[in-house]
């Protein structure tokens, strides 16, 4: 893949129920340069979800094809569901936009290994247990069996941490989006003051 423009990749993950998807529809809105990565998923569309906007809707054996031909940059089981992203459409995507991945702890440390890759990784986590359990009830996506499991998923996430270059609490919508607006505008000066020193 080659590029030379100072487009960036950030990484967005965080537990389920975090915030994660409402920041990242509102950086899009904001800088008309990135574009959010959609990614395969084997998961069921929810009510709203439309095919090619979202996700791609794809069944295991689909899946499981994309990952034999080795199709993906990254791909996890997540929630009894797959989900990847596709080399190909990164690589589209980069030579004349930012990316924003939406993606979990496990698709980072993935896409970390490929070093041409030029990524900011984000980590959004809720206040507190009480809060996250708090929004993913109210958001009213997941039956409760769901809610449970992401739920419990919390602890594991956290775990990974580390492997971020940013931990960004999520108590107040406007003012996490605002610490990502900057890192955004930090790290694309950075990129641009390197590409222009070679
Ligand atoms: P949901 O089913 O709620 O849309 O997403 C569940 C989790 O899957 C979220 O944490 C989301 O970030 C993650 N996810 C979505 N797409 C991908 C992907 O392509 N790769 C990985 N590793 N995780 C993804």
């Amino acid at each position: 893949m080659s590029h030379d423009s100072n487009n960036i990749m950030v990484i967005l993950s965080s537990p389920s129920g975090a915030g994660k998807t409402t920041i990242t529809k509102k950086i899009q809105q904001k800088y008309q340069s990135f574009k959010i990565s959609v990614s395969h998923t084997t998961r069921k569309p929810r009510q709203n979800e439309i095919d090619g906007v979202d996700y791609f809707f794809v069944d295991k054996s689909k899946f499981k094809k994309l990952v034999k031909e080795e199709k993906f940059y990254e791909y996890a089981k997540i929630f009894d569901n797959y989900y990847g992203t596709l080399k190909k459409s990164v690589d589209d995507l980069f030579k004349t936009n930012d990316i924003i991945f939406d993606i979990d702890w496990q698709g980072s440390q993935q896409l970390s290994k490929f070093k041409n890759l030029k990524l900011v990784k984000i980590f959004l986590i809720p206040p507190n247990k009480e809060e996250l359990r708090k929004r993913l009830v109210n958001r009213n996506q997941n039956t409760q069996e769901e809610v449970e499991k992401r739920f419990k998923a919390f602890d594991l996430d956290v775990q990974h941490w580390d492997d971020y270059d940013y931990v960004l609490i999520n108590e107040n919508l406007e003012s996490c989006y605002h610490q990502i607006e900057k890192i955004i505008s930090i790290h694309k000066n950075d990129f641009k003051k390197s590409f222009h020193k070679a």
